[in-house]
């Protein structure tokens, strides 16, 4: 067996295999991405990319010997003609329990074929990313041929053929990154086989984690196809839905959320179906037609954004839906969906003439529909002796909207409309607030904190030590 060691990371062994009458040599290729050069992709300088039509792919996989880790995904995941789509994504690879040493893993093609390649991929950040095995062959008729031999037993003992050993670490460490392993033949195929068997070892013994995290074992036949493997994403789930008679289209998606996906349906979906077609009917303007098609999407990477709309989407963070069943995650998405019919963006900026909305008025007129007419009864945006310190008409969220539900009822109860009808417009100016009312928004928040240090029974003092406002947590 010669090895030599190519420029990169690539490896060659060959094996010089002496026959009677020919002589042919196995090659095994290995190459390592690290770093930015490990995508989803599985792509090699000469290992070929995983395949999912390869023989593989119809074949039984069989744990010979050796016990799987429950952490890991099933057998299946070897020849799924799906990778990892990253380097830790246990439930996409197949692995031994951590703490032993590797196992046996037999293949069965279910007949004689030729074989040209045998490759596979693993995936990971560290110890389990490197590939330790030996490999086996046989077309099963050789006399004493045991299909499934333990690790006691010598396969070449009872009818197995020796094809390679492959160990990918580089000078015996283990290192972290995506391997790829190409096993082939310099005469053109490695032989016609049945039978695979593959002796897969741990790849260092300093801890339990020494079992490599396989992600794909393709057998390629001479004339097959070779089709890029896919990641192993998740399955979508997703729901669609319509509203006022099929005049708008929902999709709800809960692919990485799973568990949230009834609660979305029984609990989410009614509120959507309602509560849509109303906010567009309580903010028409002229000419305006509201999205018809609206994509309520939880997601798993917004930090610590509870939920966030733009460009017909409603984005959920899973983890704090999680916490606030019960609280305010109904409350949330209403909000988001004021945001989708709102609609400002869609002035042209380009216009000297359009003007752009204040960030606290756009945060909130969602927040005074939401607290105030879809759930007066949660008392959510009260100003209270605690908050009212800090309690200014521009304080954004929830604070504006008890402000926009003050002037409203005192002094214009269209005010909301109009004020959304100029800012989808590009129309915004604060003039606007003496149109419609007689009075300033200076004077208008004056008295609005005036009303409130009133009702509750407090001297109009400034400057006066308070708490925060509480503060809304919705974008
Ligand atoms: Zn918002």
């Amino acid at each position: 067996m010669k090895t030599r060691t190519l420029p990169g990371t690539v490896t060659l062994a060959l094996i010089l295999i002496s026959g009677p009458l020919c002589l042919t040599e196995i090659q095994v290729v290995t190459e390592r991405n690290a770093g930015a050069n490990a995508s989803g992709a599985f792509k090699f300088k000469s290992v070929p990319p995983p395949s999912k039509t390869d023989t593989a792919t119809k074949a039984t996989f069989t744990v010979v010997d050796g016990e799987r880790d429950g952490n890991g995904g099933d057998v299946a995941r070897l020849n799924d003609g799906r990778v990892p789509g990253d380097e830790d994504r246990p439930a996409e690879c197949f692995f031994f329990r951590q703490g032993t040493d590797g196992g046996r893993l037999q293949i069965d093609l279910g007949s004689n074929g030729p074989i040209k390649q045998v490759n596979t991929y693993s995936w990971h950040s560290d110890t389990r990313a490197a590939q330790v095995y030996k490999l086996y062959a046989s077309g099963g008729g050789a006399p004493g041929f045991k299909a499934e031999p333990k690790r006691g037993i010598d396969p070449e003992a009872c009818g197995w053929k020796f094809i390679a050993a492959v160990d990918t670490r580089p000078g015996g460490a283990a290192e972290g990154g995506q391997y790829g392993v190409s096993i082939s033949d310099s005469a053109g195929n490695i032989g016609s086989y049945r039978y695979l068997l593959f002796d897969l070892s741990r790849t260092e013994e300093q801890d339990a984690f020494g079992n490599t995290f396989y992600g794909e074992i393709d057998v390629i036949d001479p004339t097959a196809p070779v089709i890029a493997a896919t990641n192993a994403e998740r399955e979508p789930i997703t729901k669609t839905f319509t509203a006022d008679g099929g005049r708008y289209h929902f999709t709800m998606d809960t692919t990485i959320a799973p568990d949230l996906t009834e609660w979305a349906d029984k609990e989410l979906r009614p509120v959507v179906q309602e509560w849509y077609p109303k906010l567009v009917a309580m903010l028409p303007s002229e000419g305006f037609i509201a999205r018809s098609n609206v994509t309520i999407r939880f997601r798993d990477n917004m930090g610590g954004t509870p939920a966030s709309a733009g460009g017909g989407f409603v984005n959920c963070n899973a983890g704090w839906f999680r916490r606030e069943l019960k609280r305010e995650a109904l409350g949330s998405v209403v909000h988001e969906m004021v945001h989708v019919v709102q609609s400002y963006g869609r002035t042209r900026r380009d216009d000297p003439n359009v003007t752009r909305m204040p960030g606290w008025l756009v945060e909130g007129i969602p927040d005074y529909i939401r607290w105030f007419l879809y759930e007066p009864q949660t008392k959510g945006a009260e100003i209270t002796a605690r908050n009212i310190g800090r309690a200014k008409y521009d304080a954004s969220y929830r604070v504006t909207g008890n402000f926009l539900n003050w002037v409203t009822t005192k002094y214009d109860t269209n005010l909301v409309l109009k004020l959304n009808t100029a800012g989808r417009a590009g129309q915004y100016r604060e003039e606007l607030w003496k149109d419609y009312t007689g009075k300033t928004i200076q004077d208008l928040g004056a008295e609005w904190k005036a009303f409130h240090e009133q009702r509750l029974a407090l001297p109009p003092k400034k400057d006066e030590p308070a708490e925060e406002p509480k503060k809304s947590v919705v974008q």
